[in-house]
């Protein structure tokens, strides 16, 4: 019996990165895969196929996960597709880094409304149908930068940050209906995200891990598979750092 088998999935910002290693290793594990993308169709349309290839139902939706209106929509044609959703992943998130001094109200809003208030768009769209079921997991993509904080990224620390504090607070108020909420703080993974970096930087990142080396999609895949599965059965309001040692 496979880990997931029958679940419905969805997954915010599939389409490249963390989120395709989601969607792979969770349909490797018989769940069924809704995800969304903003605006790479090619590679979207692609991981459909790949997905629906493994034998499980997969489909891919342009949604701005930063729109309440788009979230909400995004959930009521998941449902009519699938019929229902027992896991969420809010993954989607961007960056628009720079020192405070030249950082516009701009890119501190867009980082903001892209990366925390799509958590509260998208928790907010599947909490009737998690209620109705008495059952569900959400997880959501923090990082170890909303943990420690980062020079140059204080729009995206305080989104990430903003994050564990909205996921300890909805363990608590669904814990009774058996609703679980947790976040993922990923290290340095290696993704186009990360590709944008320059090399002396991201060298600098791979020496003070101390595992040694940029993380793969797949390991952050691995620990979703943790808490989307009943193997977190009595797991909740929980940060996993998965980040090769890097804040210990
Ligand atoms: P990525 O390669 O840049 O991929 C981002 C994904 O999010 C893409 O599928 C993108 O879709 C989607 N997306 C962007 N804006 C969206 C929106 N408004 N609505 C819906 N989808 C949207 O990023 P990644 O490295 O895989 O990161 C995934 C998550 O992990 C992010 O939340 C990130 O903050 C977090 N994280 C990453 C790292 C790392 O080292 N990579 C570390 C810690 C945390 P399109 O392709 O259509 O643009």
């Amino acid at each position: 019996m496979k880990l997931l088998e029958g679940k419905n999935v969805i997954i915010t910002g599939a389409s490249r990165g963390i989120g395709t290693g989601i969607a792979q290793v969770f349909a490797d594990n018989g769940a069924n895969v809704a995800f969304t993308y903003s605006s790479s169709e090619a590679p979207a349309l692609e991981l459909e196929k790949e997905l629906s290839s493994k034998g499980v139902k997969a489909k891919a939706y342009k949604s701005n996960a930063g729109s309440f209106s788009e979230s909400q929509e995004l959930v009521a044609k998941v449902l009519e597709d699938f019929g229902g959703i027992d896991v969420l992943i809010n993954n989607a998130g961007i960056t628009k880094d720079n020192l405070l001094m030249r950082m516009s109200e701009e890119d501190f809003d867009k980082v903001i409304e892209i990366n925390l208030k799509s958590v509260f768009n998208m928790t907010k769209a599947v909490q009737r149908t998690m209620l109705k079921q008495r059952k569900g997991s959400i997880i959501n993509m923090s990082s170890v930068v909303g943990v420690k904080g980062n020079a140059g990224q204080a729009n995206y620390a305080a989104s990430k940050a903003g994050m564990i504090g909205f996921t300890k607070s909805i363990a608590l108020e669904l814990g009774s209906r058996n609703i679980r909420c947790n976040a993922v703080a990923p290290g340095f993974i290696e993704t186009e995200m990360t590709a944008k970096l320059e090399d002396k930087v991201v060298q600098g990142w791979r020496d003070g891990i101390p595992l040694k080396r940029g993380g793969a999609p797949e390991d952050i895949a691995n620990a979703c598979l943790f808490f989307a599965s009943d193997l977190s059965g009595y797991v909740t309001g929980q940060v996993l750092n998965v980040d090769g040692g890097m804040l210990t």
